[in-house]
């Protein structure tokens, strides 16, 4: 149960969604984007947070989009994470919505609410930041679209009342070759000590991390290390593991040297694989 009162707003268009926010927010209403809900509802319930107002964006139709036209790939930030597995549009992003949650929750959860969740895991980041991808925005400066990299840093970085309103991949994204791994502690679906996805592009591998770190990350400092041929894999994995951007994540899953050596593992099997043609 939710122990208190709130307005509850589902605008149809995004001028509606942001002018709502303004005036909600001019009212002391405190008022929260929702999308899934399925995080906005369990912190509520939890006394984490007791917004005034949710704004709902999920009959937005742009927040909708879900398609392929001749050079980009549309994915609406309300879009549940099954909609966009079994679009099979981007294998690699396909994967990794695959393995966040179980299904009835992928039923649920949508691509704007694991890229601005608290929770720090946020692995539908990763095939976006190996892929160029662009992010567009509805905010004070209307609708535009920046580079996704430009605007996560760890976590979405949106001004106040901005929100996501689709993110666009490249053609080739869909063509490229792909992995992705997600190492748990016990179960299938848990969070991850270890989500890894890679992407080759120009015949350079691209990689991206979730769970080693406090947040989700791309690092070129890693891919250089890989991709130097001239060292043996187990040199490169041993350079890559050297060079995380902060100390390993440390919680009741794993310490943040069992997540290390879980990182050196699943590089190996990477490199193995990538240099075997497997990829
Ligand atoms: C059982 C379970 C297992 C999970 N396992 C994983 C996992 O392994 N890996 C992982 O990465 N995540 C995992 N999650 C986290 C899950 O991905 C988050 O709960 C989810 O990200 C929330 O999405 P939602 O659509 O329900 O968002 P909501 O609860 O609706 O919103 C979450 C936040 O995002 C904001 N928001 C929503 N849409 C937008 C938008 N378009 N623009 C701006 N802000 C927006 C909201 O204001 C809110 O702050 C798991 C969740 C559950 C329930």
């Amino acid at each position: 149960m939710i122990p208190f009162n709130f307005v509850y707003c589902r605008p149809a268009t995004l001028e509606q969604a942001y002018e709502a926010f303004g005036q909600l927010q001019a009212e002391g209403k405190n008022p929260v984007y929702y999308a899934g809900g399925s995080e906005v509802i369990t912190l509520c319930r939890a006394g984490s947070i007791a917004p005034g107002a949710v704004i709902d964006l999920k009959e937005i139709p742009e927040c909708r989009v879900l398609s392929a036209d001749r050079e980009d790939l549309h994915f609406g930030a309300a879009r549940t994470l099954n909609d966009i597995k079994e679009s099979r549009l981007v294998p690699l992003l396909t994967l990794c919505c695959g393995r966040i949650a179980d299904h009835t929750n992928q039923c649920r959860i949508t691509l704007g609410g694991n890229l601005c969740g608290t929770i720090l895991y946020r692995e539908t980041c990763l095939p976006l930041l190996l892929a160029d991808a662009t992010v567009t925005l509805f905010g004070g400066r209307g609708l535009h679209a920046v580079p996704f990299q430009s605007v996560f840093d760890g976590r979405m970085q949106l001004e106040a009342g901005e929100f996501i309103v689709e993110v666009g991949l490249p053609g080739w994204a869909a063509q490229a070759p792909h992995w992705h791994i997600k190492r748990t502690t016990n179960e299938k679906i848990d969070y991850p000590l270890v989500s890894l996805a890679a992407l080759c592009k120009d015949g350079r591998l691209r990689v991206a991390l979730s769970g080693v770190c406090s947040y989700p990350f791309r690092s070129a400092e890693i891919e250089d290390v890989l991709n130097d041929s001239s060292l043996s894999i187990e040199r490169r994995v041993e350079g890559a593991a050297a060079l995380l951007p902060e100390p390993a994540y440390s919680d009741v899953r794993g310490s943040g040297q069992y997540r290390v050596f879980v990182l050196k593992n699943t590089l190996q099997t990477l490199l193995e694989a990538f240099s075997n043609d497997q990829i």
